[in-house]
């Protein structure tokens, strides 16, 4: 059994949210049952729900039915695999909050031709931080080298940040179905470029 998103599977994880509706994280199918059946589940959130069929009742000849939502509300104790924070910086998720988008000439490219790009260079005291961090065609990374933007004459065309929890949530999984993508956006703040990018 997994927490983690993992695109292999057949079946999409499921939006685990608290009980006033708040994301929290992704949790596997297999553990959205186990909380079924152990009663955590205070409701169903999502437009989508999956049926599972079991094995066959010895005394009815009844097959047994599970139906999960695509977005529970669990009651209690946080379970595991929940995040409550903004998502660790990797490339992945970096070129996919730029949406792949060469932060300085703007070419949209394939991830194998873009680079994390430390806005101040980490040899200039910069930080491998998501604020300091954007997404770089080779060409420009290249250009840039160890100078600052002003210093290589080279305007950001966009301002970095740190994705929220939600917008972590979104970024994290990448079988996200129609209806948990509706919800986190309905919680995202204007500003956010998921925003647009969902559109
Ligand atoms: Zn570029």
């Amino acid at each position: 059994m997994t927490d983690l998103p993992d695109t292999r599977t057949e079946r999409p994880l499921i939006l685990a949210v608290d009980v006033t509706g708040a994301p929290h994280g992704w949790i596997s199918w297999q553990s959205a049952l186990i909380y079924q059946a152990a009663g955590r589940v205070d409701r169903g959130l999502g437009e989508i729900s999956f049926t599972f069929h079991g094995g066959q009742s010895r005394l009815t000849g009844r097959r047994s039915e599970l139906t999960i939502s695509s977005i529970v509300a669990l009651r209690g104790r946080n379970p595991r695999g929940w995040e409550p924070h903004p998502p660790a910086l990797t490339n992945t998720l970096l070129f996919q909050r730029d949406r792949y988008l060469c932060g300085y000439c703007g070419a949209r490219k394939h991830p194998n031709a873009l680079t994390r790009d430390h806005i101040t260079p980490i040899s200039r005291g910069g930080r491998d931080v998501w604020k300091n961090v954007v997404t770089a065609c080779k060409p420009c990374n290249q250009k840039k080298g160890a100078m600052s933007p002003e210093h290589a004459g080279m305007m950001m065309l966009y301002v970095p940040y740190v994705p929220s929890l939600y917008e972590g949530l979104i970024l994290r999984n990448r079988r996200i179905l129609a209806d948990q993508m509706e919800f986190l956006v309905s919680l995202l703040p204007e500003d956010s470029r998921l925003i647009s990018a969902s559109s």
